[in-house]
């Protein structure tokens, strides 16, 4: 041994090695959390498909992205308790064979479905529930809290890219969820956004999942081009909550 890989040895022996840097954590192990999986084959080319935790993760932004109060958020359809009333029951059937024919009717004229009645008969919790069996599935819902997002668009108004760049979101979801629909003081340019929503979704058959407290009736008269599409896309599926016994938060 020379005099210089001695001098090595002595200087190895002297330090530690290096810390071993820490173990990156993963949540999918599968993909390395980018939710893509690669896969080369027998030509060498390579394909990318979804990883399987794409549709949990996809669930979990929507959940954070709506404001759907974390009361909903784990819900189902299994915890739905209709307590033995007929309306509870008939809504929760409905909301179940929506999701059950989903894929085979999706891409048709009447994909979508509508939930009316009053505060607390449980709208939210059956619209949440397709939604996250949707997703489940690995189909993507966008979530829009009517509302808020008519207030924020409005504000985008003056600037065309920021506007279109905003509402194309809920124009082309493949999926689209719009919360308490019509809620609250109803303007022209209201009725312009969502106008311009519901007609694109309508020409080109992309569903949506609708809550609102309004009325089939009111829905019509607030704008009557916006009423009969989303009613000729809702039709057989459209759920009315109507009456004082079914405040499901109260009862329950
Ligand atoms: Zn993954």
């Amino acid at each position: 041994m020379n005099a210089l890989d001695a001098e090595f040895e002595r200087l190895e022996k002297q330090h530690q090695p290096f810390p071993q840097r820490a173990k990156q954590v993963y949540e999918c192990k599968k993909c390395k959390d980018s939710g893509w999986i690669l896969r080369v084959d027998e030509r060498g080319c390579s394909h990318s498909k979804r990883c399987d935790c794409w549709a949990k993760r996809e669930a979990k932004r929507f959940m954070e992205n709506s404001e759907i109060s974390t009361e909903f958020q784990n819900k189902g359809f299994k915890n739905y308790e209709t307590k033995g009333n007929k309306q509870l029951e008939h809504a929760k059937k409905k909301a179940i064979e929506y999701f059950q024919q989903f894929q085979e009717i999706e891409h048709t004229r009447r994909n979508s479905i509508m939930f009316c009645g009053q505060v607390g008969s449980g709208k939210t919790h059956l619209g949440t529930a397709i939604c996250s069996n949707l997703m489940n599935l690995n189909i993507p819902v966008v979530y829009m809290a009517y509302r808020n997002t008519i207030t924020r668009l409005k504000q985008k108004i003056v600037d065309e890219k920021e506007y279109d760049k905003d509402i194309s979101q809920y124009i082309k979801a493949r999926v689209l969820y719009i919360d308490d629909l019509l809620k609250g003081k109803i303007t022209e340019s209201d009725i312009n956004i969502m106008y311009e929503i519901v007609n694109y979704r309508y020409m080109n058959n992309l569903p949506i999942i609708l809550s609102t407290e309004k009325s089939l009736e009111e829905l019509l008269s607030f704008d009557e081009a916006i009423g009969s599409r989303i009613l000729e896309m809702c039709r057989g599926n459209i759920v009315i909550l109507q009456g004082r016994e079914l405040n499901y938060r109260l009862s329950s």
